[in-house]
């Protein structure tokens, strides 16, 4: 039986962090500024804390501030120019199409945002779904990732015992729930611009509850790296 793959999208299939992120960052703290009506070093800290306790920040926004999610990700993810941003990746599409199984992206993006990046990326033939934030909420509230309850629901509705699923994530803290709900994980480590070696190093350790690192998503391509650590 293959695997089914949950592959995050940034800075797993592309690197976000160069201009990406910052220009979501920026477009964070204008909305907090904006609407809450607070000077901008009090909206950073207010993000830095929602962030923190909830693992996002639109989180405590919601709970906390009335504020729309749905307003609050159209607003935080101002990209109509995500073609220029995102380069067509050929290795990454070959990658994909030769690896075996179910592939689902799994992003804590809005899902217009995603749908963007994956056409820049030139991928969405070889992906079986995308599940965004928008299909993270259940009772009553969003549960993006790290959370546990909704890494279990997701193996329940793609209808695949978890010990199938493999989530292939740059986020130490993603994998490390993966883990922890019985699946498996791949951490891949040399996507995101900005990182050196050694913070990577640094960051990942030898965390034994992830299993397999890589570089980059195309090596998962080959047979022999794949049958080595991620055979059932
Ligand atoms: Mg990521």
């Amino acid at each position: 039986m293959h695997p089914v793959w949950l592959l995050d999208l940034d800075n797993t299939l592309h690197d976000a962090a160069a201009v990406v992120f910052p220009r979501i960052n920026r477009a964070m703290t204008d909305f907090v500024v904006a609407r809450l009506g607070v000077p901008e070093q009090q909206a950073n800290e207010l993000r830095q804390f929602y962030w923190q306790r909830y693992g996002a920040t639109m989180l405590g926004l919601v709970r906390h501030h009335a504020i729309d999610a749905h307003d609050f990700l159209h607003a935080t993810h101002p990209f109509p120019d995500i073609h220029r941003l995102v380069r067509r990746d050929q290795r990454l599409a070959q990658a994909l199409r030769r690896l075996p199984g179910r592939k689902v992206i799994v992003t804590n993006a809005p899902a217009k945002y995603a749908r963007g990046v994956i056409k820049a990326l030139g991928i969405g033939a070889f992906l079986d779904d995308v599940i965004s934030i928008e299909s993270m909420r259940f009772a009553g509230r969003f549960q993006p990732k790290p959370s546990r309850p909704m890494l279990r629901r997701l193996a329940a509705r793609l209808r695949v015992p978890r010990a199938r699923c493999v989530l292939v994530e740059d986020s130490l803290e993603n994998l490390i729930s993966a883990h922890r709900v019985g699946m498996r994980t791949v951490h891949v480590t040399g996507v995101a611009s900005g990182v050196g070696k050694m913070a990577r190093k640094a960051r990942s350790g030898s965390d034994r509850r992830v299993g397999l690192q890589v570089q980059s998503v195309t090596l998962l391509a080959r047979r022999r790296l794949r049958s080595a650590h991620l055979s059932p």
